[in-house]
């Protein structure tokens, strides 16, 4: 990992925000290549999923099309929204303070951390000392004694809990005593990571993730607003007005790829938990009788998509949510993970989540905010008995014409986030192998190997050297496939070897060399990043030869 996130930095893919004033946690820029990548993540998944295709094979073999259509809503919406929607009231993580160090921690990464008896150590795998009220001088084997006792451990996983390597990524709550983990109990004893002594943190609290900001000259708490923690919001509000004015029929999807801002406690992971990034996100909207098909349908689709744009079988996997880990809305939720490098070996990290809504959304935005544990769903009310947060009392409902129903539809959300694919697609092409410099001996190289699509430049072109006519003819073909709509560049500076070696650091797939031969053949060498074969192509048909080579 160390070396991916320092390639991004040399080459132009990532830095960190405001650098020079010493960076801003959980906040990220993309460079030049970075910026380029990450567009064309965002366009190939625009591409694939709203505008090229729309063909659904039935479980039955019946074949038939359904709509796609995008739209791209406001960041700050209006606050009622986020009541309805239940971001409001639940979209928080539990937090705790040092009172010593000022640091923060959420609850569920201090909860159950083991570190050994001793000193405590600023080290992130060790992290805390835990103990009820004992000495750092005391013997490790009263420490574990109490610990275990304060932590209701139970005698079958005594071993793995103390085990030296054990953290809080490997201890499970269901090891622990069921009254373990309650709030508070578990802290007294936890010296956090800087503090001098046991006992600094405080209770657990609940922490909104939402970022506030105030609309408006007055800066009165009624002004106050969010930015939107996720897009998805947009879509489900602007329902009617997708149906009313595009004559789209159900089933159909509408699409947004937007900023979406969370206050995540702990950002880490270089861009994969930020505080703020960028979700690509459908809302499928269908019958209630079908929509089960159209959950497995859209699970499978995402699924074969970020293999098709180059994840490996080997380190993604779709995991479906056990049913106990479901609302009662959702008939299934599944989640596209993959695993990233900064990971343990076997842990994956969610790429996407694929969730059955149901009429969750679509009713509480007609009606108010529902209980999402209650089943049926009902209205939550407040202590008067009255709705807690009133919905639009707009009709939400799709009328069918066809059939004359009229009914709310049920939802499926596929829900990426751009930055973790854009994270993925460059741990997965990352690549230490040889290639023969120019001399013909082999070297190390570091290339990435990104799908064609997805590389910032598409192709670089080269003189051999720059005497005998050969810049001319490369720039003639530079320009001619710039016109073409293709993000090339052109270099005549350095050794050919070392010049393929820079394109291949940063993914560009294919360099095309004009050459001694060049003016007698008419014909320029293509070189290929992954297999570093060269193939002699005639210079007319060399632009042509890369879009189909793009095209696959
Ligand atoms: P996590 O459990 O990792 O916090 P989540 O389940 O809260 O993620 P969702 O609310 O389902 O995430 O958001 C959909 C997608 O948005 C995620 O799969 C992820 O790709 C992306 N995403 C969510 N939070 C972040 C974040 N803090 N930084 C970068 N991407 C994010």
């Amino acid at each position: 990992m160390d070396a991916i996130v320092s390639l991004c930095k040399r080459r132009g893919f990532l830095f960190q925000s405001s650098e020079i004033y010493g960076g801003f946690q959980g906040f990220w820029d993309y460079g030049p290549l970075g910026v380029e990548l990450k567009r064309n993540v965002r366009e190939a998944w625009w591409r694939d999923m709203v505008t090229s295709h729309d063909e659904y094979t039935a479980p039955d073999g019946a074949v038939s099309s359904f709509d796609m259509v995008g739209i791209e809503t406001s960041i700050i919406m209006n606050p009622q929204v986020w009541k309805c929607s239940g971001h409001y009231d639940l979209f928080h993580d539990m937090m705790v303070d040092c009172r010593e160090t000022k640091k923060r921690f959420r609850f569920d990464q201090i909860r159950g951390r083991w570190a050994t008896n001793g000193e405590a150590e600023a080290d992130e795998n060790k992290r805390v000392f835990i103990t009820t009220d004992a000495a750092p001088e005391e013997a490790v084997d009263d420490t574990e004694r109490r610990a275990a006792e304060f932590y209701e451990v139970k005698k079958k996983y005594g071993k793995k809990f103390f085990a030296e390597d054990s953290t809080i990524e490997t201890v499970d709550m269901s090891w622990l005593g069921p009254d373990a983990a309650a709030a508070g109990k578990s802290l007294d004893g936890v010296l956090a990571l800087g503090a001098s002594k046991v006992g600094t943190l405080t209770e657990p609290r609940e922490f909104n993730l939402m970022f506030k900001t105030i609309v408006g000259a007055l800066g009165t708490e009624e002004d106050a607003a969010f930015l939107r923690p996720e897009t998805a919001q947009g879509i489900f509000v602007n329902f009617k007005n997708v149906c009313d004015s595009s004559r789209v029929k159900i089933p159909f999807g509408v699409a947004q790829i937007g900023k979406s801002f969370r206050n995540e406690i702990t950002p880490r992971n270089f861009t994969f938990r930020s505080r703020e990034f960028e979700q690509m996100e459908i809302e499928f909207f269908c019958h209630p009788d079908t929509s089960q098909d159209w959950y497995k349908y859209w699970r499978d689709r995402r699924m074969a998509w970020y293999k098709a744009m180059g994840l490996s079988d080997e380190r993604l996997i779709l995991r479906e949510h056990d049913p106990d880990e479901l609302s009662h809305y959702s008939t299934g939720t599944a989640d596209v993970e993959y695993a990233f490098p900064f990971l343990d070996d076997g842990e994956y990290g969610e790429l996407e989540g694929i969730a059955h809504r149901g009429d969750f959304d679509l009713r509480s935005h007609m009606e108010g905010k529902l209980d999402e544990k209650s089943n049926p769903l009902e209205l939550q009310l407040d202590a008067d008995g009255n709705p807690k947060w009133k919905g639009s009392g707009k009709d939400l409902q799709y009328f069918d014409d066809q059939t004359r129903e009229r009914f709310t539809p049920h939802v499926i959300e596929p829900s990426a986030g751009a930055d973790r694919a854009t994270l993925a697609f460059l741990c997965e092409a990352y690549t230490e192998d040889e290639a023969p410099d120019d001399k013909g001996v082999m070297q190390k190289r570091v290339s990435l190997k990104l799908h064609p699509r997805l590389a910032p430049i598409k192709a670089a072109i080269f003189p051999l050297i720059k005497k005998l006519g050969m810049p001319e003819t490369a720039l003639g073909i530079y320009r001619e496939m710039k016109a073409a709509g293709l993000n090339v560049i052109y270099s005549q500076q350095g050794a050919i070897g070392r010049r393929y070696r820079q394109q291949d650091e940063i993914g560009t797939p294919w360099c095309i060399t004009i050459d001694g031969d060049t003016a007698t053949d008419g014909a320029v060498t293509v070189r290929d990043r992954d297999t570093l074969e060269q193939t002699r192509v005639p210079v007319s048909e060399v632009t042509n030869e890369i879009l189909s080579r793009l095209r696959g």
